[in-house]
């Protein structure tokens, strides 16, 4: 096992952390030296459960992961198109938005194309404790690998997406019958696909809606049901007003905002993101549920405004029991394999739960510029991307805000080390400036 020191060490190669690692690049090209981006998988691929054929990305190409902080970038989607010989036959598409697996393809390159920061895959993070000084100052931080290995830094970047949401409901289920969306295209070969299998697929959203579809091509004599809460499919709200609260420049609006104020823009933008479906998706689905009960196979169901109370094994049989939201009645559902749209849970991942609990902190708050306020003297410092919603709006999870946010990070990182002139190999003189 062994130990190794970095100044800067990065938790996940997403395109939270490539969009991080260009700007290091670009903007602090010392410390991209002296920078490490660990990736858990052996390559990168951009939602790899969800990594569907035909699927689309929901956001314009322009918002890569640098354009709108450095449009003269070499790491633009353009120039990846460019090097791909391809510039034209996609701008002959007419579309601003490219194949999801075209959005993973160009994250890879990205990855590839880095000349400073270094990427090592197969390296999953187990856990990060903090290191303290003599006065319990936080001076950096120490990651254990997977495999045993430890990593010291004095700056730490989590950008390790959130953890998927899996209905407690479903947790006494045999997990080989239970697919999240997180790991469908991982697992769906596991399942016979000549079979008549039943499919429940759980969920009224996006996701839950590509499952539906996936499941129908990848099982092609299954019979699928969906079960929502909610009254129905619903389409994305798409009005370009409301879209221009994913500007990177709301984040400062949203942050200043009062608690009411955040709590009513995260509920009316629920739609703009999380509870509907593109337009093509919910055309499509549709229509293939008008063919259906056309040729009158009655393949495909749908139940809305049902809970999900109870589910068990019954032999080699699944049981949901299905309670309606009208009447209150209820109903079984007897079903062979379950795909779960379900999405990701809201609160902090367990990485940064377990990180907030070794430092004694009752929750994870960062200060606008992404910092983890650790309430005492510190000479390191630990940034979070990706799962602040709550304080920096809806854009937070999502593609838009990447390229300004690893601006706003690298000149963070710039401005503390600034503060406490050292290196990491002198942590020892220390500032209270960022107790706060
Ligand atoms: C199906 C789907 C489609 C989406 N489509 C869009 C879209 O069209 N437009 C948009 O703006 N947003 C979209 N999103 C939102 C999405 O969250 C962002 O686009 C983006 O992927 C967030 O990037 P990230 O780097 O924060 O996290 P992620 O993309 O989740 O990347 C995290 C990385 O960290 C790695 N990792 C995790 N744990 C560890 C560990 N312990 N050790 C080491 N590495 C680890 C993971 O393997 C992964 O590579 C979509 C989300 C989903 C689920």
């Amino acid at each position: 096992m062994g130990h190794r020191e970095v100044e800067l060490l990065a938790i996940g190669a997403g395109p939270a952390n490539l969009a991080l690692a260009i700007a290091l690049e670009e903007l602090a090209p010392e410390l991209a030296r002296n920078a490490l981006l660990i990736e858990r998988e052996q390559d990168i691929v951009w939602q790899r459960g969800m990594l569907l054929p035909d699927a689309l990305s929901q956001v314009s190409f322009i918002k890569d992961l640098v354009t709108m902080r450095n449009p003269q970038s070499r790491f633009s989607f353009i120039n990846f198109l460019h090097s791909q010989d391809r510039l034209d036959a996609f701008v002959n598409l007419g579309s601003f938005v490219p194949y999801r697996s075209e959005i993973s393809e160009y994250l890879q390159w990205v990855a590839d194309s880095l000349a400073m920061v270094r990427v090592e895959y197969s390296r999953e993070c187990a856990t990060v404790e903090e290191v303290a000084g003599p006065s319990g100052e936080v001076t950096g931080w120490v990651v254990r690998l997977a495999n045993g290995d430890t990593i010291g830094c004095r700056y730490l970047v989590i950008g390790a997406g959130r953890d998927a949401y899996v209905p407690e409901v479903f947790a006494s289920l045999p997990a080989e019958r239970v697919i999240h969306s997180t790991e469908y295209m991982q697992r769906i070969g596991e399942v016979q696909s000549d079979l008549p299998h039943r499919v429940a697929v759980i969920g009224g959203a996006q996701s839950a809606a590509e499952l539906f579809g996936a499941a129908l091509r990848d099982l092609p004599e299954c019979k699928p049901t969906m079960i929502m809460r909610s009254i129905g499919l619903n389409g994305y709200e798409s009005s370009k007003f409301t879209n221009e609260l994913f500007y990177n420049s709301f984040v400062d609006e949203f942050y200043g905002a009062g608690r009411d104020a955040r709590r009513q823009l995260l509920g009316e933008m629920h739609r703009a993101n999380y509870g509907g479906l593109a337009p093509a998706t919910l055309d499509s689905l549709y229509r293939q549920f008008y063919q259906d009960r056309r040729s009158g196979r009655g393949r495909l169901s749908m139940h809305t405004m049902t809970d999900i109370t109870a589910a068990r094994m019954d032999g080699e049989e699944i049981v949901l029991t299905l309670t309606d939201r009208k009447t209150g009645g209820g109903q079984d559902l007897r079903t062979d394999l379950v795909l779960l749209g379900t999405g990701f849970v809201r609160d902090m991942p367990r990485m940064v739960t377990s990180l907030t609990d070794s430092l004694g902190l009752d929750q994870a708050e960062v200060t606008r510029n992404y910092r983890l306020k650790l309430g005492r003297a510190s000479s390191g410092a630990c940034y979070l991307q990706g799962v602040n919603e709550a304080t920096h709006g809806i854009s937070d999870s999502l593609l838009s805000v990447l390229a300004a946010r690893s601006g706003e990070i690298t000149r963070e990182i710039l401005a503390h080390r600034t503060r406490h002139e050292h290196t990491s190999d002198q942590r020892r003189e220390l500032s209270t400036a960022d107790a706060a």
